[in-house]
């Protein structure tokens, strides 16, 4: 390959060295030397500029790959190094690539379980609120959100001074962490639409590994209705024990006498008797209608509902109560087409709340007034309605709301006759709770009431008599 150059080099050195007038040789000689190691020199740079770019686009890629070096080239030596180099090199890049993505890995994982976490706390009914250990707010459901009426910046980590308004929770927190107490619990008051609501709320203490506090979590739960329902027990239990108590000292008292032998005449014993009878009979009706309404409020009646027609149940009962009617001189008026199928219902317990509202309406209204019911089929509400107006004593406007309640009894009407308070209650838990209807009450004071339910219609429905 270098011959070519060489002779053309020695024919040209030959001629210059003639031309100068030196022996031929010499210069041949010269020239011959000069363009081998010139050429040689340049062969040389060619091969390892070329090696230099196989190396160059080699180290280019990831990861750089082995090479391969002619072997006649000057540079042949360095491929064994070269490539050992890479093979190292790609070793320990295959290394912290796995690490890699392991750690990436590692770190989706951390990612899901948090958001995963952080779903679960925001899904909590409970008001949850997280705090670090210098008091910022780091997270805070929505429940949180609302009861302090604020929204949670995640990334700005205010305090919770800045966020929550009631000085005394934020006390709590603050203390709870600085006491390093793992669970406090508190009963706390916090006002949300300026209603005032009681929570449950306890406050743990967080700690990391090392043992040290790395923040506080709270959790509040609304016990305002579970307050409510044990407030409504206890009244419930002193409401029945003095209500028990007012027949039996009665029954005590009269049969004390008779013992005692204060009944001085058979008629006297006659009238001692009576009056231990309607207050034995006064502590029954009371018994049974305070187990009726428990039974109900506890769910364990056992309810068996039937398509039954309203006006039929309502003329058994009107025939039931005629005797009692007729001994106070009431007219009784019943206006009922009878539609079998109208609603589906437990017929003892509506025919129960028909005889309790009828038989309140003859009990409130002087001799020689009248009462009327009704049965109507309301298509455009899909209900049936059953109607009581009388002509009787009525109801102040202001007890209007409270009839319905457990124990209560119109302080105007008490003369008027004897009562347990219960019967409209008792109404109330068989129409709503039991067959999801409707009570209701309008009355003028002096001029008289109507009382009356509606149930949802049964699915179909057929027409019969009259
Ligand atoms: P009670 O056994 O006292 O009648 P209820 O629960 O049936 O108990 O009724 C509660 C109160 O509502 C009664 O004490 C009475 O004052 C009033 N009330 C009920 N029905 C009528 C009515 N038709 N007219 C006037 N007042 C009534």
């Amino acid at each position: 390959m270098i011959t070519g150059p060489i002779v053309t080099g020695s024919i040209m050195c030959g001629m210059i060295a003639a031309a100068f007038g030196a022996p031929a040789v010499i210069w041949a000689t010269i020239g011959v030397v000069g363009l081998f190691g010139i050429s040689a020199m340049t062969f040389w740079c060619v091969q390892i500029l070329a090696s230099t770019e196989v190396m160059r686009e080699s180290l280019s890629r990831t990861p750089p790959m082995k090479i391969a070096i002619r072997r006649n080239s000057v540079v042949k030596p360095l491929e064994t190094g070269f490539n050992k180099f890479v093979g190292e090199h790609n070793e320990r890049f295959e290394g912290v690539e796995r690490e890699n993505s392991e750690i990436g890995l590692q770190l989706q994982l951390l990612q899901r379980q948090k958001r995963n976490t952080e779903a679960i706390i925001y899904s909590i009914r409970d008001s949850v609120i997280v705090v670090d250990a210098f008091d910022r707010v780091t997270l805070a459901n929505a429940a949180a959100e609302q009861l302090f009426d604020f929204k949670l910046d995640q990334d700005s980590s205010p305090s919770i001074e800045e966020l929550v308004g009631d000085k005394e929770f934020v006390r709590l927190i603050v203390k709870s962490r600085r006491s390093k107490i793992p669970h406090v619990r508190h009963e706390v008051k916090f006002t949300t639409d300026s209603e005032e609501r009681v929570y449950d709320c306890i406050i743990s203490c967080v700690k990391d590994e090392q043992g040290l506090i790395s923040g506080v979590v709270a959790v509040m739960h609304d016990m305002t209705k579970e307050k409510e329902i044990s407030q409504m027990k206890n009244d419930f239990v002193s409401h029945v024990s003095h209500e028990l108590k007012t027949p039996l000292a009665s029954i005590n008292g009269y049969a004390e006498m008779l013992v005692d032998g204060e009944a001085q005449n058979q008629e006297m014993v006659k009238e001692f008797c009576t009056i231990i009878q309607s207050q034995a009979q006064r502590l029954n009706r009371l018994i049974e209608d305070i187990l009726n309404i428990s039974r109900i409020e506890s769910g364990l009646t056992k309810v068996a509902k039937e398509p039954l027609s309203l006006a039929i149940l309502v003329k058994d009962a009107t025939e039931a109560l005629a005797s009692y009617a007729a001994e106070k001189n009431i007219t009784v008026n019943t206006q009922a087409t009878i539609i079998y199928d109208q609603a589906c219902a437990d017929k003892d317990m509506i025919t129960q709340v028909i005889i309790n509202l009828l038989s309140n309406a003859v009990k409130y209204t002087p001799a020689g007034g009248s009462v009327d019911v009704k049965v109507e089929v309301d298509q455009a509400e899909d209900v049936v309605r059953v109607t009581v107006s009388d002509t009787g004593v009525g109801i102040p406007a202001e007890d209007m709301e409270h009839v319905f309640d457990k124990f209560f009894r119109v302080e105007a009407n008490m003369k008027q006759a004897k009562g347990t308070g219960l019967g409209l209650n008792l109404v109330k838990q068989i129409i709503e709770k039991v067959h999801e209807g409707t009570v209701f009450v309008t009355s003028v004071q002096g001029e008289g009431s109507t009382f009356g339910f509606t149930l949802p219609l049964a699915g179909e429905r057929v027409a019969a008599t009259t």
